[in-house]
This record gives structure tokens, sequence and C-alpha cells, in this order.
């Protein structure tokens, strides 16, 4: 009887066990986001797509700084993100200018000790316009700012995320990059650009364990894209040539942006995914 009593204890302590270990595990998987311990600079996050993008790494679990050209636009989108119980701070940088580069990194090192993840976002189009009337200006204006700073920041970053035995890059590409538009002349051959430095960095970096893939964007609900879609007529045009149903929101571009920074996207890198609702047409 004294051992059955044991034997019968013995099973129920075993049993007691495995269902606390069962749910102790359960509960670590899912107090665990996926981007735990990670800062994350997403370049021009204060509207639009990129202040999108900060949000969902910063709910799932990625500290962000977030910073664009003006002051005002920096504090208000600091203000949203952390009354949301989200862990971010904010400073100013024109991610065109040499030292403001090197001002926000210094920032995000002094701040949070490292860098994990780079969004590389911020574009500018200052022209729409049959392409030869395309002045030198704006032609450098657009490559300045859509490729060359961006290929800087990178430059800037991966020393850093090399310390931390790796990272993960996005470069924020369009649509208009495989299906151009003919009066973003400019505008679309930066975004094509964008793709092979994708391709090139994820080659040159591998070595160094930081993956990089590019997100190309179609119509997003922004004031960038406003003035393609601020009439019904234009809105009707836009996604006649483009062969969508809808206009995608901002809040449609953050998931695959955490995932592809996430240790699941772990194999993945010098991808390009189009986010653009379906449009079939492609180069
Ligand atoms: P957006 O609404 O205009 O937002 C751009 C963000 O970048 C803002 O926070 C802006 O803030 C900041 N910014 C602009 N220039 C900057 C600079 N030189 N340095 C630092 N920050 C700067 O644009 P979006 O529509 O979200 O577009 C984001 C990205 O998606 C771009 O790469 C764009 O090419 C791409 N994309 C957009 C669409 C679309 O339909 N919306 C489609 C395809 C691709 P400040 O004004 O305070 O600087």
């Amino acid at each position: 009887m004294l051992v059955k009593t044991r034997m019968f204890c013995k099973k129920i302590m075993l049993l007691l066990w495995r269902t606390n270990s069962h749910i102790s595990r359960m509960y670590s998987i899912e107090s665990k986001k996926v981007l735990d311990q990670q800062v994350a600079l997403v370049i021009g996050s204060t509207h639009g797509i990129g202040l999108s993008i900060a949000r969902r790494l910063a709910q799932d679990g990625a500290t962000v700084l977030l910073n664009s050209r003006k002051q005002e636009n920096v504090d208000r989108a600091v203000r949203e993100l952390t009354a949301e119980g989200l862990n971010a701070s904010g400073t100013k940088c024109h991610v065109g200018k040499a030292e403001d580069r090197e001002k926000l990194v210094e920032t995000a090192l002094k701040r949070y000790g490292k860098i994990n993840i780079l969004v590389c976002n911020a574009a500018v189009n200052p022209f729409m316009g049959p392409l030869l009337e395309t002045t030198e200006e704006i032609w450098n204006k657009v490559f300045g700012v859509n490729v060359t700073s961006h290929f800087l920041m990178v430059k800037l970053v991966v020393p850093h995320m090399q310390k931390e035995g790796g990272g993960s890059i996005i470069i924020c590409t369009s649509f208009a990059a495989f299906r151009p538009h003919p009066y973003l002349g400019a505008y679309c051959v930066s975004k094509t650009a964008q793709l092979s430095l994708t391709q090139v960095l994820a080659m040159a970096l591998q070595p160094m364990n930081i993956r990089v893939n590019g997100l190309a964007f179609g119509i997003i609900n922004t004031s960038f894209s406003d003035v393609l879609t601020n009439t019904h007529e234009k809105k009707k045009e836009i996604m006649n040539y483009y062969g969508i149903t809808r206009i995608g929101e901002p809040e449609e571009c953050g998931g695959i942006a955490s995932f592809l920074c996430s240790p699941d996207a772990s194999y993945i890198s010098g991808e390009n995914i189009v986010v653009s609702g379906g449009s079939h047409v492609r180069l």
C-alpha cells in the first residue's frame, strides 16, 4: 500500500513538473518577441512607410531611433510611439548630409550601445514631368538622397553590425523600379539602382553575416504618393496603370520588414520583394 502510494505521488510530481515546464516553455515563447534586444535605425521614420516600419519593429521588441529632417516631426513621432508603450527615441537627421549621418550613428551608439538593423527608407522626388526636362541639379538631388546617401549610411553602420556578429539591412525601393512611370523618370532610375544596390551589398556583406534585402512598394497611401492619387481620376488612372484594385496602407508595409529582420529570415538575403497588392506588370 505504501509503495503504491509512493508511486502514485511520484507520478503526480512528474505530471506536475511536465505541466509546469510546458507552461513555462509556452510562456517564454509567448513573452519573447522576435526582435527583442535589437536596435534599429529606420532612415526617414517620422511619417508614412518609415514610421509604420519603425512602429512594427518596436512592437516586435526592437528599440528604434526615429529620425528625419524636421525636429517637430521627430518629436511628434517619438510622442506617438512612446505613448503606445514602445521603445523609441529620436534625433534630427538629413540623410543627404554627411555630418547628420555620422551624428545619427553616434547617437544610436551613445544611447543604446549598438546597431543591429538599418532600414534605408527616406527618398525624394522633387520633379514630376518629362525625363528630358530633368535638370542636372534635380538628377543629382534624387540620386544623392535615394542612392548615394543610403550607400554611405550602410558603410557607416556595417562596422558596428560586425561587432555584433551580423545584422539586417533593408533598402526601400519601389514597384516603379520594375515598371517606370514616364513622369517620374529620375526617381524610377534611382529606384532601379536600389535593386542592384541591394544585390551587390548582399554579396559584399554576406561574409560578415549581414543580410540585405529590398522591399519594392506599390502605391501606398502617404503624403509622398498624394500627387498620384489626390483626385478620383488620378487614383483610377494610376491603379489601371499598375493593374491594382486598391491603394495600400503604410501599416501593410511593416510586417514584411520585421520578418526580414527576424531570425526566421536568416537564410534570405539579396532579395527584392514586391509589396504592391498583386500588381502583375513586371519588366
Ligand atoms: P513619406 O510619407 O514622404 O515619408 C518620408 C519620411 O522620410 C518622412 O518621415 C520624412 O520626414 C523623411 N525624409 C524625407 N527626406 C529625408 C531626408 N533627406 N533625410 C531624412 N529623412 C527624410 O514617404 P513614403 O511614401 O513613406 O515613402 C517611403 C519610402 O517608400 C521611399 O523610399 C519611397 O520611395 C518608397 N515608396 C513609396 C511609395 C508610396 O506610394 N508611398 C511607393 C513606392 C515606394 P521629414 O519630412 O521630416 O524629413
